[in-house]
């Protein structure tokens, strides 16, 4: 029997590298952690209308409502139990997950960030047993708009907790570019890259063609080793020569671009074109539940919409294993058993 695209995009060994944990809860998940914080707890049916959005201020509201209810070290097991089975779904084999810890240390008070790791990683070797994958790394996310003192603290916190929990690997920073330029944490990545941690950081999302670039430029001079988005290289001939020369992994979210509006429609989507310049991109769904597309949502999209095919796919996968932060032999396997793949 001859597989359907999706099928074999589906069997396709693939790893996704941007991807928040807090935006991987599906509205059947909010209605277990409603019942666990609500006086009157939400119905699937109106957890299921909450994401619908009617617009983003709509989708910004429903995100803080998912965040509004993580309030217990338990809370953040389940989000990661649900999340692994639905990338084990997919025939995602490795994550590298993005962890808000600066919405921790702001707003949950007294949760400590330490339980929290404690708890999930438990809940991330019980899956992994049972399922046999897929493997996930953490990467504690710092908010641009909070300023340099509070991403210092994130990413000392990580510095730290790493030799206890040694699947945090590295830092990244997001949020709004225009309001926290990333020049603000020049010190603050030099000093992570000191303490071993590997370095991301989300830029070129929604800044344009002028700030845009200086952005993708300044994370690049800071040592960072994966852009997130970096959607404004395509307003810069040369930092795409560079990403391309360097070989630069971008973490492309196409639907998430659309979906936020930072980019118009996937036909104006960059990603054919950084392609065909030669950069190394890889599929990603950024948040998957909140936006409605997962990791193989979006490589179906891109094999449809840019008419890619599979070998080019392929590729896509075996740049997802490159870009990753996985130690060089586990990388090469995985992309063995994808070369391998028909
Ligand atoms: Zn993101």
């Amino acid at each position: 029997m001859t597989k359907t695209k999706r099928q074999w995009l589906r069997g396709l060994p693939k790893a996704e590298l941007h991807l928040h944990l807090e935006g991987t809860v599906a509205p059947e998940t909010l209605v277990v952690l409603s019942q666990r914080h609500d006086s009157t707890p939400l119905t699937l049916e109106e957890a299921r209308a909450l994401y619908e959005y009617k617009d983003f201020v709509h989708f910004l509201d429903t995100f803080k409502l998912v965040l509004d209810r993580l309030l217990t070290p338990e809370d953040y097991a389940l989000i990661t139990r649900e999340m692994m089975r639905h990338l084990h779904e997919q025939g995602v084999v490795h994550a590298e997950v993005y962890m808000s810890w600066g919405n921790i240390l702001h707003w949950k008070a007294p949760l400590q960030v330490e339980d929290v790791m404690a708890a999930v990683e438990d809940a991330r070797i019980e899956v992994e047993r049972e399922l046999g994958g897929p493997s996930v790394y953490w990467i504690a996310d710092a908010s641009r708009q909070w300023g340099a003192e509070e991403a210092g603290r994130v990413f000392r916190l990580a510095a730290s907790l790493r030799h206890r929990f040694p699947n945090i690997v590295g830092i990244g920073i997001g949020g709004d570019e225009v309001g926290g330029p990333i020049e603000w944490f020049r010190d603050l990545y030099l000093e992570a890259k000191k303490a071993g941690l590997r370095l991301t950081a989300h830029a070129g999302e929604a800044t344009g063609s002028v700030q845009g670039p200086l952005e993708m430029r300044s994370a690049l001079s800071m040592g960072v080793e994966r852009i997130g988005h970096g959607l404004a290289a395509q307003y810069d001939d040369e930092l795409m020569d560079i990403l391309a020369k360097q070989q630069v992994p971008l973490e492309i979210n196409v639907t998430s671009n659309i979906r936020t509006g930072c980019c118009p429609s996937v036909e104006a989507h960059p990603l054919p074109k950084f392609l065909e310049k030669g950069m190394l991109c890889t599929v990603n769904s950024d948040d998957p539940t909140m936006f409605g597309a997962d990791c193989l949502d979006d490589y179906v999209l891109i094999s449809d919409a840019f008419g890619l095919s599979l070998d080019k796919m392929r590729e896509l996968a075996r740049n997802s294993f490159s870009a990753s932060f996985l130690p060089e032999d586990k990388a090469k396997r995985w992309i063995s058993a994808l070369d391998a793949y028909r």
